[in-house]
C-alpha cells in the first residue's frame, strides 16, 4: 500500500469523524444523536455542524430558538418546564422509598434509580416540547 493511499484513508477517516456524530448528545434532549446537525453560520463549513440532534423535531426546535436569541446561557423556559416534569417523576420514586429516608441512607440502586428517572424525565419532556413546538414552526426550506 502506498503512502498516498494511507494518507487519503486518514483524510477520509478524519472527514467521517467530523460528519459522524459518534458519542455526541442531542443539544435539546440529551439523547444520543442520529445525524441531524446544525452549523453556526460563523463556523467554518469544513468543521461540520456545531451541534447535533436525535430527531428533526429537536433540530427544528433548536434552530427556531437560535433564530430568536443569540446567546443561550441560562435555562430556557422549556428546560425549566422539563425540570419540573422530571421533579414529578422523582417525587413518585421518593414516595415509594419514603420521604423520611435521609439521602445518606439511600442505597446505591435507589440513587441510580432517582438519577435515571430525573434524566429520563428531562429528556422525555424536552423531546415532547420539541415535538409539540415543531408542529407549530413552519419548516425551513433548504
Ligand atoms: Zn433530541
Amino acid at each position: 500500500m502506498s503512502s498516498t493511499t494511507s494518507s487519503s484513508t486518514a483524510i477520509a477517516e478524519q472527514r467521517l469523524r467530523l460528519w459522524h456524530p459518534r458519542f455526541a448528545l442531542c443539544a435539546v434532549c440529551r439523547r444520543p444523536t442520529r445525524g441531524f446537525g446544525w452549523r453556526d453560520p460563523l463556523r467554518p463549513p469544513r468543521l461540520g455542524p456545531s451541534v447535533w440532534f436525535c430527531s428533526m423535531p429537536c433540530q427544528r426546535f433548536f434552530t427556531d430558538q437560535a433564530r430568536r436569541s443569540s446567546g443561550m446561557v441560562d435555562l430556557t423556559e422549556q428546560e425549566q418546564a422539563a425540570i419540573r416534569t422530571a421533579v414529578k417523576r422523582v417525587a413518585e420514586i421518593m414516595e415509594e422509598i419514603g420521604w423520611q429516608t435521609r439521602l445518606i441512607d439511600l442505597t446505591e440502586s435507589q440513587v441510580l434509580t432517582l438519577i435515571e428517572v430525573a434524566v429520563g424525565g428531562f429528556q422525555d419532556a424536552m423531546a415532547d416540547i420539541a415535538a409539540a413546538q415543531a408542529d407549530r414552526i413552519p419548516e425551513v426550506p433548504f
